[in-house]
């Protein structure tokens, strides 16, 4: 089972190593359907029901959510019996209820008893993968069961409802570093939905060779092998607007690290001069180093091989260097390949139940497969994320959502959880997710606490985060751009819409 785990594990950290799944099921082999074609070919998925969820404040005036304590993640102490008046999209003001005047003929949500927190922020997901068991060939190969064609289009038709989910979950804005082309759509997508969270992207990434499992017409990176062709890379995606650029990079057997640097370079040059910063995979300590003093702007996932030491950090520092740990995701794959899935109630409640269903098919394909233990993320990862934050480098909260088992919208809770394994206290982890993610954004002028002049994007939450992170779960309600929603009503309503 270790082996398993192993390999499945080694694929996702140093790269592509497909695990063959047994050959007996092929009598289940299906096909791509004329649906799923015509579903691939364009964005039709745009014209599908967009959710109209009633609002319950908002417009254009004014609302005041009175009596809660506002833990507004600047440094300053949490507000008791504490308001916050919303007018339009913003904040208008925030104080103490004596103080601060409720404006007439504006609305009051009364909410005594309260935890008002700002919108948490994800920072590192993709939309091109569902969490499912099939989402990713390259790393269990299952097309014999469900064509990879077929995951895609089933993934783009419910791309409205995984952006509900995500608001459901509290989050209010997400970064997806790396997706085919179509991923722009989502953006666009999540402008016109009012339940769905700010979206930013890079769209495909660049990287040094691309799993043969992901060739389609539409990848989600593209294969980089000169300077040249990293210029052109980035010049063809400045069209698209993307909000930042992904460079994905597993250490393969027998490359050539200088040679793949020289393109490297380019690429983060190219994407500096048009005022775009880079976020890099880079999983091992020598090469996340050659990645900073490259110029790389983000780590998008965790150092894992060897405890970072003093220059490095200095060197994170020195550079600004944001890093998003994804201490999640390898939970999620030991998991579902271990067939040993333990559901939290949020996960449970908002996670796609569809994406859910497949956790259990790899017993139902192969019952001889055999459970195995999760173990979670290592201790150098939590060590490495302890060490950094202490030295003042910005952490952003990121998931890694859409990788098997980890499931857009609630795994970010998850997240925050192991990162209070990590010894951050609550407060800290709860800043990662919100002025960390803010950062990552590149919009701390507008998002990330709750302050005067900032989009009003918060969660009123029924108990205390600072006392448990774990109570960012209980999510009363939303409010993003300054309007509130029921996450239960969000929920109900993906119910009533089931496809
Ligand atoms: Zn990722």
């Amino acid at each position: 089972m270790l082996e398993i785990f192993e390999r499945c594990w080694k694929s996702i950290s140093v790269g592509p190593r497909v695990y063959e799944a047994p050959t007996q099921v092929s009598a289940s082999q299906k096909s791509c359907t004329a649906v799923c074609k015509r579903l691939l070919s364009g964005a039709l998925w745009l014209s599908l029901a967009i959710f109209v969820i009633p609002t319950f404040a908002a417009d254009d005036g004014v609302t005041a959510f009175v009596g809660a304590t506002i833990i507004d993640a600047t440094d300053r102490e949490p507000l008791i019996n504490g308001v916050v008046v919303v007018e339009g999209p913003r904040i208008v003001a925030v104080g103490p209820s004596g103080q601060v005047k409720v404006p007439a003929g504006g609305r009051v949500v009364d909410a005594r008893g309260k935890w008002i927190v700002p919108g948490l922020i994800d920072a590192h997901v993709h939309f091109f993968q569902s969490g499912s068991l099939y989402t990713r060939p390259d790393i269990i190969d299952l097309r014999r069961i469900r064509p990879y064609l077929e995951e895609i289009a089933w993934i783009r038709q419910r791309i409205p409802q995984t952006l509900a989910r995500y608001l459901a979950s509290g989050v209010t804005s997400v970064a997806d570093v790396a997706g085919p082309r179509w991923t722009f759509e989502v953006r666009e997508q999540a402008q016109l939905q009012s339940t769905a969270p700010r979206v930013a992207l890079s769209g495909p990434g660049l990287a040094p060779l691309m799993p043969r499992e992901w060739v389609t017409e539409d990848p989600p990176m593209t294969a980089v092998a000169s300077p040249e062709q990293a210029r052109v890379a980035v010049r063809n995606l400045l069209e698209a607007q993307p909000d930042l650029l992904k460079i994905w990079f597993p250490l393969f057997r027998g490359m050539d690290l200088e040679q793949e640097m020289r393109w490297v370079k380019v690429a983060i040059d190219e994407s500096h001069a048009h005022n775009l910063r880079v976020g890099v995979h880079a999983t091992q300590l020598a090469l996340a180093r050659r990645m900073v003093e490259a110029g790389a702007d983000i780590l998008v996932h965790s150092v894992d091989d060897e405890l970072l030491d003093e220059d490095f950090l200095r060197l994170l520092k020195a550079r600004g260097v944001i890093y998003i740990p994804t201490l999640v995701v390898r939970e999620g794959y030991q998991e579902v390949l271990g067939n040993n899935v333990t559901l939290s109630a949020i996960e449970r409640q908002v996670g796609d139940p569809q994406a859910i269903a497949t956790f259990g098919d790899l017993r139902r394909w192969y019952p001889e497969w055999p459970q195995g233990r999760v173990r979670g993320p290592g201790a150098v990862m939590l060590k490495n994320l302890k060490r950094l934050h202490d030295y003042g480098i910005t952490v952003a909260a990121g998931s890694d959502a859409g990788n098997i088992g980890t499931l857009h919208g609630p795994a970010l809770h998850r997240e925050l959880e192991l990162m209070a394994r990590a010894g951050l206290t609550p407060h800290e982890v709860l800043i990662t997710a919100t002025r960390g993610g803010a950062r990552l954004l590149g919009r701390e002028s507008e998002l990330g606490t709750i302050e005067v002049g900032k989009l009003a994007d918060f969660l009123i939450l029924d108990a205390n985060p600072l006392e448990d992170i774990r109570n960012t779960h209980r999510i009363h309600r939303v409010v993003k751009d300054g309007v509130l929603f029921d996450p239960d009503e969000i929920l109900n309503e993906l119910q009533r819409n089931r496809p």
